[in-house]
């Protein structure tokens, strides 16, 4: 992430990138689950069925839906956004369904990492991808291998430029023991206006934040210290390169700022704040080199 996003012209736009729908293995028929989300007071959707790319009529002038379609080859799933056409069933390996998703201008997300048992060594065979998912909700809900952030870090401190999604991969099978996994988790996304093209753009340039709950509300980076703003939150983490970085706690009080100051050997730094219910909110990673370039 550009530290800048917060001050970037536009709006900010909740989405979710990947949901199941009647179309594969979803319980929920497209309408049902646009409708979820638009009460819960998401702007768009990806309906990212598994090999299918799920089409739906809306008539809400404030909700709308990106073209999406979950793929997968052993052990990995890929979440192709903004792509026109479906690609042979089935294609050879990840890394050809990746580049045919590049090839037609649509942006590659590697899905649940932690939950399809990839280590960060197998991803870093993998190229050309530009995002990740570091939090998936029905993995955490069915089986607690949510969460992906340390692939996130193993790649980052192997020198990858990688952002991170949070997703619900709702499918809707609540049971007596296990919650619903509908709107547990979004995106907020930096753009014009609420129209496909402009959202799949902030979300290929990283313009973005994920969140199960906490909200960012400003990052300023001004002489070398950078200031983080949040809803209430127990906790806010600096992370960078090797042991590079910050954990500021409220020590049991709650707090909502936080401040670091770059040493200039992080190399990358990324924000994650924690609340008192274990919400999360993580910003996209900037990279120094982008901000402190040699001058001349
Ligand atoms: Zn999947
Ligand atoms: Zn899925």
């Amino acid at each position: 992430m550009k530290t800048d996003i917060f001050n970037l012209a536009g709006n900010w736009y909740r989405g979710n990138l990947h949901l199941h729908t009647t179309f594969s293995d979803g319980t929920l028929t497209p309408e049902e689950i646009c409708s979820v989300y638009r009460q819960a007071g998401y702007h768009f959707v990806a309906l990212a069925d598994h090999w299918s790319l799920t089409e739906v009529r809306l008539d809400y002038p404030d909700f709308i839906t990106i073209p999406a379609v979950e793929y997968n080859s052993g052990v990995y799933h890929i979440v192709a956004l903004g792509v026109k056409t479906l690609l042979p069933s089935p294609p050879p390996d990840v890394q050809e369904i990746i580049d045919a998703i590049n090839q037609q201008q649509g942006v590659a997300v590697l899905a649940h990492p932690y939950w399809s048992g990839i280590t960060s060594a197998d991803l870093l065979n993998l190229k050309n991808f530009q995002h990740l998912e570091i939090y998936n909700n029905v993995c955490q809900i069915t089986k607690g291998k949510g969460y992906s952030t340390v692939h996130w870090d193993e790649l980052l401190q192997n020198g990858r430029r990688l952002s991170g999604v949070a997703v619900d991969d709702a499918h809707h099978r609540p049971t007596a023991t296990m919650e619903d996994d509908l709107a547990g988790s979004y995106v907020m996304v930096k753009a014009t206006a609420l129209e496909p093209e402009l959202i799949l753009e902030a979300i290929r340039n990283g313009h973005y934040y994920s969140s199960t709950g906490v909200s960012i509300h400003e990052i300023s980076l001004k002489d070398n210290i950078l200031t983080v703003q949040t809803s209430p939150v127990r906790e806010i983490r600096f992370l960078g390169y090797n042991a590079q970085g910050l954990r500021v706690s409220g020590c049991g009080k709650e707090i909502e700022r936080a401040e670091y100051k770059i040493s200039g050997h992080e190399r990358y730094l990324r924000v994650e704040a924690v609340d008192a219910q274990h919400r999360f909110a993580w910003t996209n990673p900037f990279y120094l080199e982008d901000f402190f370039r040699p001058s001349g």
